[in-house]
């Protein structure tokens, strides 16, 4: 057989350049990572080959043997991982995951309440343009303009008055520790049912460094692909008198045949999160991210919600008068790759922005330590100063190839 380099160069080049990037680039997306290797071998695994509609051991297809080992494995470490009653491993991504747990137990037309897009919320949380905004009448808090932090007394006085059925937590761009245990509280008051999306820091919960929020919601969701460091994935979590209606919500609700290749390696991925070396690396996220955001902070920028407690910063960057736009734009070239992000009550529109957000987790899987991740946020600190004459580049990008030949990409 030929290899993928001989039968397609055209593609192939496209894999092969893409693959230096991740190479020679700083990668703080904060909602990317680098799988290990193992991750990497069963994603491209024979398991693509199978349908396999239904559950483990009870299968719409014959066959099914060796993939349910693979699907029962993920499921099994998976409920070991967080202390779930029950795991669906099938969701494609993280939108449905959101998707699937929604339609478990809502019908179109109740009313949902999740947390601002504009605040560091999801799309999938009830925006207008998702399915979740279509489908349901969604209203959503945000965060105080003070603090910064979540405004739970909004959060009580729209569940008060409107009455959600379902109640949504979870964030892309929320600096701070989220603390599960007032949305429960309020729930069981209206009678809602409660939903956390842990996309962003689950391997921070997997690893004992967030708060979980098992104990406190009906619905845990999240992406596999993020602090979790497996395949691009979703994942539901849920109690036991959930179960059911959760594993129909995804086959045959909204998905038919899983990707048992990616089941294969999210059980890959659970297995090295339940190792003791997974706890040790996002401690490092949690020491990097705090690192880069004291190097900031010298810079003269504002940190959002005033500093971190995960693995990302969202940085105010109207003290410097710049904008996320222009910022992103000149760290892409001196290759740093970073997202601009809308600040809560940013003045700026969506495509400009006043800041960006920044993540520890692909640096730390690059063995990126305390004095690197200060070398990261003192280089970002420079090219602040070097935006409009762009005279410090080459010698900024310079500061940057030296870091990323010192620590490979796993
Ligand atoms: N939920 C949260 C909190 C996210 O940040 C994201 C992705 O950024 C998602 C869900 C969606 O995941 P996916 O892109 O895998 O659909």
């Amino acid at each position: 057989p030929e290899t993928l380099a001989v039968q397609d160069p055209e593609l192939w080049a496209s894999i092969e350049n893409e693959e230096r990037r991740q190479r020679d680039n700083l990668e703080l997306i904060a909602s990317e990572n680098y799988a290990s290797r193992a991750v990497r071998e069963a994603t491209a695994s024979v398991m693509t080959n199978k349908y396999a509609e239904g559950y483990p051991g009870k299968r719409y297809y014959g066959g099914c043997e060796f993939v349910d080992v693979a699907e029962t494995l993920a499921i099994e470490r998976l409920k070991k991982l967080f202390g779930a009653a029950h795991a669906n491993v099938q969701p494609h991504a993280g939108a449905q995951a959101n998707m699937a747990a929604m339609m478990a137990v809502l019908q179109p037309g109740d009313t949902i309440l999740g947390m601002s897009l504009a605040h560091g919320g999801h799309l999938t949380h009830g925006t207008k343009v998702s399915s979740s905004g279509k489908l349901y009448n969604a209203l959503a808090y945000g965060v105080r303009k003070d603090t910064e932090l979540i405004d739970y007394d909004q959060v009580r006085e729209l569940a008060r008055e409107h009455k959600p059925k379902l109640i949504i937590a979870g964030a892309s761009a929320y600096p701070r520790t989220m603390d599960y245990a007032p949305f429960r509280e309020i729930a069981d008051e209206i009678g809602a049912l409660f939903l956390v999306d842990m996309a962003h820091i689950a391997g921070l919960v997997a690893a004992g460094l967030h708060p979980s929020p098992v104990p406190f919601a009906q619905f845990v969701t999240s992406t596999t692909h993020k602090t979790l460091r497996g395949p691009r994935g979703g994942i539901i979590l849920s109690t036991a008198e959930y179960a059911q209606a959760v594993d129909k919500s995804v086959f045959p609700g909204i998905q038919g045949g899983p990707f048992m290749h990616i089941i294969a390696a999210k059980a890959v991925a659970f297995g090295e999160a339940l190792q003791p070396s997974f706890r040790t690396y996002q401690q490092q996220v949690l020491d990097n991210a705090r690192a880069m955001g004291e190097e900031l902070l010298r810079a003269g920028v504002r940190l959002v919600g005033g500093g971190t407690d995960t693995h990302l910063l969202l940085v105010d960057l109207t003290p410097k008068n710049l904008t996320g736009k222009a910022v992103e734009h000149y760290l892409d070239e001196i290759r740093i790759t970073v997202n601009k992000n809308a600040i809560p009550f940013d003045p700026q529109k969506p495509a400009v922005t006043s800041g960006i957000r920044i993540g520890s987790p692909a640096i730390t899987s690059r063995g990126f330590g305390e004095a690197e991740a200060r070398e990261v946020g003192k280089i970002i600190g420079e090219a602040l100063t070097d935006i409009e004459t762009g005279a410090k580049k080459d010698a900024l990008r310079a500061r940057v190839a030296e870091l990323t030949e010192r620590h490979d990409v796993p």
